[in-house]
């Protein structure tokens, strides 16, 4: 028996099924809490974020390492919810993760900075804590994104309210249960609703700051709820990262990491490769050995940990990948691999798919496609293909591959995108900052930057 999913589930009549992504079983049944509720949620927040913010830094740092030490003991148990509920393989992965990102969060150094000093006066900038932070997430990585929202601001002496996916609502529940046992009520909450109560905490007048990841619709949404609160806000918004793969690359190379960087999490990644653009002289080679790839990727229930690849999470979603696919066959594209559900596996697998010969204004390279299926383009100059993949509203992240990479990296600084990787995508770290440019969102989270985005400044002058 799961005792983390014991207690964040509630009772059959008083909570809304939540499916195993892979099984579409009911795993068990999360709270549907009211605006009520929320209310009530804020302002045990407010009440506690004095006392809180009197903690010091070191004591809440203590205080995260506590509860990541704590996570990597729960990891098994709470990555078994994350691979049921969300579909991916190692789950524990996840949770391991968060407590990674604990840990460094909790080790950053971020001093008050001395402006001026000249014997008579002296000017000094502090970091001082916003109040009540809301926080929410969306159903890729529910745990880790959640971690990536509230320890930056705990640590900065900010209390958090969060609001999990209404799609992954048991893990996250199953991860406050966790940190319950670590932090002074109210401190952090968990309200689990529907996009109503997301609106609701995100226009709440008491909230100072919204740190948002999710689509780039809500974040627009959010973006009007703010004006009544004034609330200030990191998104983290949907991403079309392309890649461009430049002449002379070794593909044997790269083709393992390109196939990766697209379909890790089955392609369920705000900065996994959406769009890949690869010279003519290689596009050929690199398009079957993505092929390969795909038809080899083990795909089945998270819960076999020889799965590599996993469901897409839900209905929606696998309604939206089936549209793009659908779509670029019509218009004639090639569909080199995959291209249909895998319904033997479950209702909502589909099999890994490589799309070919396909333009740019195909739905499935003009939109975020969200799942296991990367469309592959082809070009002549770089000059165009630096024009064509920048020539999107999204700029997450993006990459350039190349055998010499001080080329790759003088391609990558034109690139519209927050993140430039070159001869790799995706990776992120703690202690680096990342965010996106124009619709991907704006603020950025990790590193120093990310406590700072988590904080009021406040000048002293004497
Ligand atoms: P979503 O925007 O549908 O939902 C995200 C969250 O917003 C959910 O908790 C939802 O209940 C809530 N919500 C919905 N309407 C709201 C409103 N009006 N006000 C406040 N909250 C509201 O996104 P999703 O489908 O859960 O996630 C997938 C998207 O997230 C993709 O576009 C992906 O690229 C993006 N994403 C971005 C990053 C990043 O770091 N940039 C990371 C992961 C996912």
């Amino acid at each position: 028996m799961n005792t983390l999913l014991t207690t964040a589930s509630v009772p059959e009549e008083r909570g809304r099924p939540i499916l195993d992504a892979a099984t579409r079983e009911v795993i068990g049944h999360a709270p549907v809490h009211t605006v009520g509720e929320l209310n009530a949620a804020v302002s045990a927040a407010a009440a506690a974020q004095p006392s809180w913010a009197a903690l010091g830094h070191a004591e809440r740092s203590r205080l995260l390492h506590a509860i990541a030490d704590d996570l990597d003991a729960q990891a098994e148990e709470l990555g078994e919810i994350i691979t049921r509920e969300q579909g991916k393989a190692g789950g524990a992965g996840e949770a391991h993760g968060a407590a990674h990102w604990l840990r460094t969060t909790a080790d950053l150094v971020l001093e008050p900075q001395l402006l001026q000093d000249d014997g008579s006066s002296r000017t000094e900038l502090h970091h001082v804590p916003l109040g009540v932070v809301a926080s929410i997430g969306p159903w890729n990585f529910p745990v880790m994104i959640a971690a990536w929202h509230f320890a930056p601001a705990l640590r900065m002496g900010n209390t958090v309210v969060l609001k999990p996916s209404e799609n992954t609502p048991l893990s996250v529940l199953a991860l406050a249960g966790i940190l319950r046992r670590h932090l002074p009520e109210g401190v952090l909450t968990v309200v689990s609703g529907d996009r109503e109560v997301g609106a609701a905490l995100a226009g709440h007048p008491r909230i100072a700051k919204i740190v948002f990841t999710g689509s780039t619709a809500t974040g627009r949404r959010i973006v009007e709820s703010s004006a009544g609160n004034l609330a200030r806000l990191t998104l983290e918004l949907g991403g079309n990262d392309a890649a461009i793969v430049l002449p002379g690359t070794d593909v044997g190379a790269v083709a393992d990491q390109l196939f990766w960087a697209a379909f890790m999490n089955t392609g369920q990644v705000c900065a996994a490769l959406k769009r890949l653009y690869v010279h003519d002289s290689l596009y050929a080679e690199l398009v079957s050995a993505l092929a390969e790839r795909a038809e080899k990727a083990t795909m089945g229930p998270g819960t076999d940990k020889a799965n590599r690849l996993g469901p897409v999470q839900n209905p929606a979603q696998f309604a939206i990948v089936s549209r793009l696919v659908a779509e670029a066959r019509e218009r004639g594209a090639r569909i080199v691999t995959g291209g249909a559900p895998a319904a033997e596996l479950g209702p909502l697998f589909y099999r890994p798919t490589i799309i070919a010969e396909v333009e740019d204004d195909a739905a499935v390279v003009a939109e975020e496609q969200f799942g296991p299926v990367l469309p592959v383009i082809r070009y002549t100059e770089v000059d165009d293909a630096v024009r064509r993949a920048n020539a999107t509203e999204q700029g997450l992240g993006a990459s350039v591959w190349g055998a010499d990479p001080e080329e790759a990296a003088a391609v990558a600084q034109r690139m519209e995108a927050g993140t430039v990787w070159v001869n790799q995508h995706g990776g992120v770290d703690p202690g680096i900052p990342f965010g996106g440019t124009k619709s991907s969102g704006y603020g950025l989270e990790f590193g120093v930057e990310g406590l700072k985005a988590m904080a009021a400044t406040k000048i002293i002058r004497r």
